[in-house]
C-alpha cells in the first residue's frame, strides 16, 4: 500500500505529518490529516484519492480502478478536481477513461460528469438516482453555475447515461468491480463499488468516516439497515465518501451514530422534549471521540432525525423540505461549527 501526497500537501508535509501524529491517537478513532490530498494504491491497479477537507473541503473522496483495457472512476467530484484526478490516473496508465460510476447525485460526487465524458466515458449510476439528478441535481448544478462560476460557467449539466437496477459488474478476468444498490440510505439512489478479490469497498456517501453526514435526502433507518448489508460483505478495506480510509469498522462506526442518535432523539420526544431543547442538550460522547465535534453541533443531523420520527406516517418524499443549501457548493454542512460549544 502506498500513498503519495499531491500539491501544496506535499509542501506542508512536515507540519501534516506532526498533527497526524498527534490526532492519530485521538480517542480510538484515527484522525489523519484532513489538510492534504493523497493517492493510494490500496491493491493492484486499485487506486483511492482522499480529498483535503481542512481547511478547505474541495470535494469527495474517489477511486478509480486500472482494468486491462480501460479505467473506472469512482464518483466524478466537484469540476475543478477533474484535471488534477486526470493527471493522478495519467501517472499510472494511459488506458482511457470509459467508465465514471456516480454513487449519487450530489454535485460534489457527479458534477464534473460532463468533463469526464468530453474524455469519451460513459456515466453510469443506480436507476434510483435518475429521478433526482433530473430534478435536485440539475437544480444544483444550474445554482452553481451562479455561485461558482469560475468553476462551472462554461460548463453544461451531464447526467448518467447507463443505469441499473440491482447490480452491475465489470470483470475482465483481473480486476471485478460489483456496483450495488442495499436501498435508501444517503439519498434514494445511493450504490457502492464492491471489490470482492480485494474486499475493498467503495462506499460513496453511504458512509463516511468522520464529521460528514448530510441527511437532507436521508432515511436514517433505512440507512442502518444499508449499512448492516454493507457490513455482510466482509469489508477489510473501506474508502468512505469522505475523510480516512479504514477497514470494516469504519461501517460500525456509521451505523452507530445513526442508531444512537435516533434512539436518543426518540427518548427526548418520549419526554415531551422539544427540538431546541435537544439541539441544546444532545449528548452521544463517542461522536466526539470519532470526529472530534460534539453531536449536538450536527444541526442538521438533528433537524431530520428529529423529524423523522416526529412524522413516521410520512414518506421522505412528502416530507417539509429542509431549510438547508443544496449540496453543489462548499457549504454542505460538512465545515466545522462557528457556535460555541456548550
Ligand atoms: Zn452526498
Amino acid at each position: 500500500m502506498r500513498s503519495r501526497h499531491t500539491g501544496l500537501a506535499a509542501a506542508l508535509l512536515p507540519a501534516i505529518l506532526l498533527a497526524s501524529v498527534g490526532s492519530a491517537f485521538f480517542g480510538r478513532f484515527a484522525q489523519a490529516a484532513p489538510e492534504e490530498t493523497t493517492v493510494t494504491e490500496v491493491a493492484p491497479g486499485v487506486f483511492f484519492r482522499k480529498a483535503q477537507t481542512q481547511p478547505v473541503f474541495t470535494g469527495c473522496n474517489q477511486g478509480f480502478v486500472v482494468f486491462r483495457d480501460y479505467v473506472l472512476v469512482i464518483d466524478a467530484n466537484f469540476p475543478g478536481q477533474v484535471d488534477e484526478v486526470v493527471a493522478a490516473i495519467r501517472e499510472q496508465t494511459d488506458k482511457p477513461i470509459k467508465f465514471v460510476f456516480d454513487t449519487h447525485y450530489h454535485g460534489d460526487h457527479a458534477d464534473g460528469n460532463v468533463q469526464y465524458k468530453k474524455l469519451g466515458a460513459t456515466i453510469v449510476a443506480h436507476e434510483r438516482s435518475q429521478p433526482l439528478f433530473e430534478s435536485k441535481g440539475a437544480d444544483g448544478f444550474e445554482g452553481a453555475k451562479k455561485n461558482r462560476a469560475a468553476e462551472y460557467g462554461s460548463l453544461d449539466y451531464e447526467m448518467p447515461s447507463v443505469y441499473f437496477s440491482h447490480k452491475l459488474i465489470f470483470d475482465d478476468g483481473d480486476q471485478r468491480v460489483e456496483l450495488i444498490f442495499f436501498g435508501h440510505a444517503h439519498t434514494a439512489g445511493d450504490a457502492v463499488a464492491w471489490l470482492p478479490k480485494h474486499k475493498i469497498l467503495f462506499s460513496g456517501d453511504a458512509c463516511v468516516n468522520g464529521a460528514f453526514n448530510y441527511t437532507g435526502d436521508a432515511d436514517t433507518a433505512s440507512w442502518i439497515a444499508v449499512l448492516g448489508a454493507m457490513e455482510d460483505l466482509g469489508v477489510k478495506t473501506l474508502c468512505p465518501g469522505h475523510g480516512e480510509m479504514g477497514g470494516a469498522e469504519v461501517i460500525a462506526t456509521q451505523k452507530r451514530w445513526f442508531s444512537e442518535l435516533r434512539s436518543e432523539i426518540k427518548a427526548a420526544i418520549d419526554r415531551g422534549e422539544s427540538l431546541d431543547t435537544i439541539k441544546e442538550t444532545l449528548d452521544i460522547p463517542f461522536y466526539k471521540e470519532w470526529t472530534g465535534e460534539e453531536a449536538r453541533s450536527r444541526t442538521e443531523n438533528i433537524e431530520h432525525v428529529f423529524e423523522e420520527l416526529s412524522a413516521p406516517a410520512k414518506s421522505a418524499r412528502t416530507r417539509r423540505p429542509h431549510q438547508h443549501p443544496h449540496p453543489h457548493g462548499n457549504d454542505l454542512g460538512l465545515a466545522r461549527p462557528a457556535a460555541p460549544r456548550r
